[in-house]
């Protein structure tokens, strides 16, 4: 049975990379930007996490962003999450890339984490470029958040057509190399840095598993497809490999 397979596998691994999306967090009722739920006052995500949107509009985005910053304050880490954990107190060497913004792996108590396209709590200036916790910031004239240096405050969030901030890709590369295992979790693979990271570490000969009820870009290339939910797969995964 693939889930044994997998088990096994991860059992005997020294250093497993783990690449999270979206999906992970879709058992926390918050939703992916291409499934059910995904649209907001009628606009795709692809609409509103833009640099061109944001210089039309600001505060549509801000909006958007302010409610999306409630649902997952407002949601819990589920057993995906938690199972992640887990298996970092128990991997020899471990890294988890994610490409989520809700902060939910941190809190479920992941550690040696990356969160590669930022932080739905954070806002950085669009003058000077500092980095601040959405609380500390207050609102200017216009009502949006404000920098103290006086200039407009943005979502600290990768959006879609934007570089990777410098640096950041390199510690999943450089773990890709030495990878033994990577497991790709509730993501499309259409975004293509970390699904590259996770292809680089199989090309470098890791065992590539992808936890996902629904084919993704990755399944086909991954030794072994668990389809299912990542908060029923992933408990039982762990459960089996050190039981
Ligand atoms: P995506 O929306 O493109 O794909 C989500 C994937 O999750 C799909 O393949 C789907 O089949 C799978 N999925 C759905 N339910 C699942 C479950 N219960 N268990 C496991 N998998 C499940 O998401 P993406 O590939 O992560 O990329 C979209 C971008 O959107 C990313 O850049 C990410 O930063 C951002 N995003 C983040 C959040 C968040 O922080 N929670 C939410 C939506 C989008």
């Amino acid at each position: 049975m693939s889930i044994e397979r997998a088990a096994e596998r991860l059992a005997r691994a020294e250093h497993v990379l783990v690449v999270t999306g979206a999906g992970i967090s879709a058992e926390s009722g918050i939703p992916t930007f291409r499934g059910e739920g995904g649209l907001w006052r009628g606009l795709h995500a692809q609409d509103l996490a833009t640099p061109e949107a944001f210089r039309r509009n600001p505060r549509l985005v801000w909006d958007w962003y302010r409610w999306r910053r409630g649902v997952c304050n407002e949601a819990e880490p589920n057993p995906g999450h938690q199972a992640l954990a887990e298996l970092e107190r128990r991997a020899p060497d471990f890294l988890l890339l994610t490409q989520n913004v809700d902060g939910l792996h941190p809190r479920a108590g992941s550690q040696r984490l990356a969160e590669l396209h930022g932080c739905i709590d954070q806002a950085r200036c669009t003058i000077c470029g500092a980095i601040t916790h959405l609380d500390e910031l207050q609102d200017g004239d216009d009502g949006l958040p404000s920098c103290s240096c006086g200039g407009l405050a943005r979502p600290h969030i990768l959006w879609f057509g934007e570089a990777y901030w410098e640096g950041t890709l390199d510690v999943g590369y450089a773990f890709a190399a030495r990878a033994d295992l990577v497991l790709v979790v509730g993501t499309s693979g259409m975004v293509w840095a970390p699904a590259a990271v996770a292809d680089q570490a199989r090309r470098a000969g890791a065992f590539m598993v992808d936890v996902n009820p629904n084919p993704s870009e990755l399944s086909d290339a991954a030794d072994l497809w668990l389809r299912g939910p990542s908060g029923v797969v992933l408990p039982e995964l762990i459960r089996r490999a050190w039981s």
